[in-house]
């Protein structure tokens, strides 16, 4: 199974790969973990990328695409992936898509779940992740039950530099300009489904699981 997840930051992309991909047993393939990894590490790719994220511009195509495609050639990734954040540029997708062919295998389909822009502001506003395993949560959709620390492994809480006001906004814009064009692209390929994102968390998932696996068996 090979999907590519779309949708704005703040739509719930991480949280649904997550759960899509430990159900059907593949890899989750986050790009904007793996640069926060790097820069965790400090490594040259993670203070490179730093200066394009504070910013909420996208890091250069060349490099992103290097990292993910290194990432979905790993022995996890074999059987298949969820693909979240990645593609996010057109160029991007070529490049995937090309790799893909040269590797004799395709994409099975591109969800996207859908959430107007009102909302994901709020959601981006109230977001806190997990330091340890990245699990997402919100002040006000899905709060973690004790404040500060992470249900599954008691990590700490943070808040994303990037989720800041004048950066949520600029990364929505690039968003608009740079990403949602992918929407046409998949579209054309026959590939997209639509999820609406502005339901239950549970909704969302089943609607989905079900998006997916009517894609994987077509
Ligand atoms: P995310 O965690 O997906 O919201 O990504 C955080 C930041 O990492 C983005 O705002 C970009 O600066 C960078 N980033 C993540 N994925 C990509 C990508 N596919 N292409 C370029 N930049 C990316
Ligand atoms: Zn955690």
């Amino acid at each position: 199974m090979r999907i590519v997840l779309l949708g704005a930051p703040g739509a719930g992309k991480g949280t649904q790969a997550s759960v899509i991909a430990s159900r059907n047993g593949v890899a989750h393939v986050a790009s904007g973990d793996l640069f926060r990894k790097h820069l965790g590490e400090g490594t040259e790719l993670g203070k490179l990328a730093k200066t394009f994220m504070d910013k909420g511009d996208l890091v250069p195509d060349d490099v992103t695409v290097k990292m993910v495609l290194e990432r979905i050639g790993e022995p996890d990734a074999l059987g298949g992936y969820v693909l979240d954040g990645f593609p996010r540029t057109v160029a991007q997708a070529n490049a995937l898509d090309v790799a893909l062919r040269g590797a004799n295998q395709a994409l099975d389909g591109t969800p996207l779940v859908e959430v107007g822009t009102e909302e994901l502001v709020r959601r981006l506003a109230g977001r806190w992740i997990c330091r340890t395993c990245q699990t997402p949560y919100n002040e006000t959709t899905a709060r973690s039950k004790q404040a500060g620390s992470c249900d599954k492994d008691g990590g700490e809480l943070y808040q994303r530099d990037d989720d800041k006001a004048e950066v949520v906004r600029s990364r929505l814009e690039t968003y608009e300009k740079l990403t949602a064009p992918l929407v046409d692209y998949y579209e054309g390929q026959g590939k997209l489904v639509r999820v609406n994102g502005q339901q239950d968390v549970e909704k969302v998932t089943v609607d989905l699981l079900e998006a997916v696996s009517s894609l994987v068996m077509s």
